[in-house]
């Protein structure tokens, strides 16, 4: 008997990203287990969230192929034939995937529970009592049972990215991406959002998150990447690379940031 295959969440085989004659992934090769939580680090300019604009259909690779949850991303296979996804397939496949910045983007016009409701409302056609009901779970998942009526400018920033997190779990996405998602908060508030993603990677989710809290990425990544001028430089266990890095770049970079 085989052994069973687990198909990678995130595949990554020579991606290449160009704008213009800027060339900012030279060739990306990585993947991502089901329930992993790979952090990535990097100066910045170095590709990070170009990589993870690439994984959310947001940016077209100019050359190498990337899968999530083994299909191929921007094309629809045919025979032996590729055909580009058209702009609603696009649509369909991002909205597997949940996406958290550092600007938390809240719609400052709508409540709290009301920003949770509105996609999976809008999108996916949920009856509103349903998404209310929801909604109001999520929050208190991220800690935020008794906000559901605030509006996002009454909230701290810590309050506002957790609101963010809750509202991208509501689409029960498979892959959650997060850029940076405490960088811009006050560092008072950085510990109740890693305490919500830490919460979510024990229950399993699948997670790349662009960091640069190295204690995180730690006690919570399986896998650390380091990125520079759009390579890979070295990856490997958190501990392994943080205690041990190989490359000159990596050390200087770990250096300014621990
Ligand atoms: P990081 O997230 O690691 O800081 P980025 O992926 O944001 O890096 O950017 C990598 C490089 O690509 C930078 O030099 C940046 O200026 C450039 N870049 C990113 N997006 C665009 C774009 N839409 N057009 C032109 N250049 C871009
Ligand atoms: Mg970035």
């Amino acid at each position: 008997m085989t052994e069973p295959t687990i198909t990678p969440m995130v595949k990554s085989e020579g991606v290449h990203k160009y704008f213009g004659r800027l060339e900012v992934l030279k060739g990306i090769d990585l993947e991502v287990m089901p329930g992993e939580v790979m952090c990535v680090i990097g100066p910045s300019g170095s590709g990070k969230s170009t990589f993870l604009r690439c994984i959310n259909h947001l940016e077209k690779l100019t050359a190498g192929k990337l899968w999530v949850d083994g299909e191929l991303v921007g094309y629809r296979q045919k025979g032996d034939k590729l055909h580009e996804l058209r702009d609603n397939e696009v649509a369909a496949k991002r909205r597997e995937i949940g996406m958290v910045f550092q600007r938390f983007n809240l719609f400052p016009h709508m409540t709290v529970c009301e920003n949770v409701m509105e996609a999976p409302i809008q999108v996916k056609g949920v009856a509103k009592a349903k998404a209310r009901e929801r909604a109001l779970a999520l929050l208190e998942r991220v800690g935020l049972a008794d906000k559901p009526k605030a509006y996002p400018r009454e909230l701290s920033g810590g309050q506002q990215q957790r609101v963010a997190i809750a509202r991208a779990l509501a689409m029960d996405p498979k892959l959650m991406l997060f850029d940076e998602p405490t960088s811009a908060l006050d560092p008072e508030l950085v510990g109740e959002v890693l305490a919500v993603m830490r919460q979510l990677a024990e229950d399993g989710m699948t997670m790349v998150v662009v960091t640069h809290e190295m204690g995180f990425a730690k006690e919570v990544g399986d896998s650390l990447v380091f990125m520079d001028g759009g390579v890979v430089v070295e990856q490997g266990s958190p501990r392994d690379v943080i205690s041990n890095p190989q490359h000159e770049r990596t050390k200087a970079f770990l250096g300014k940031v621990l």
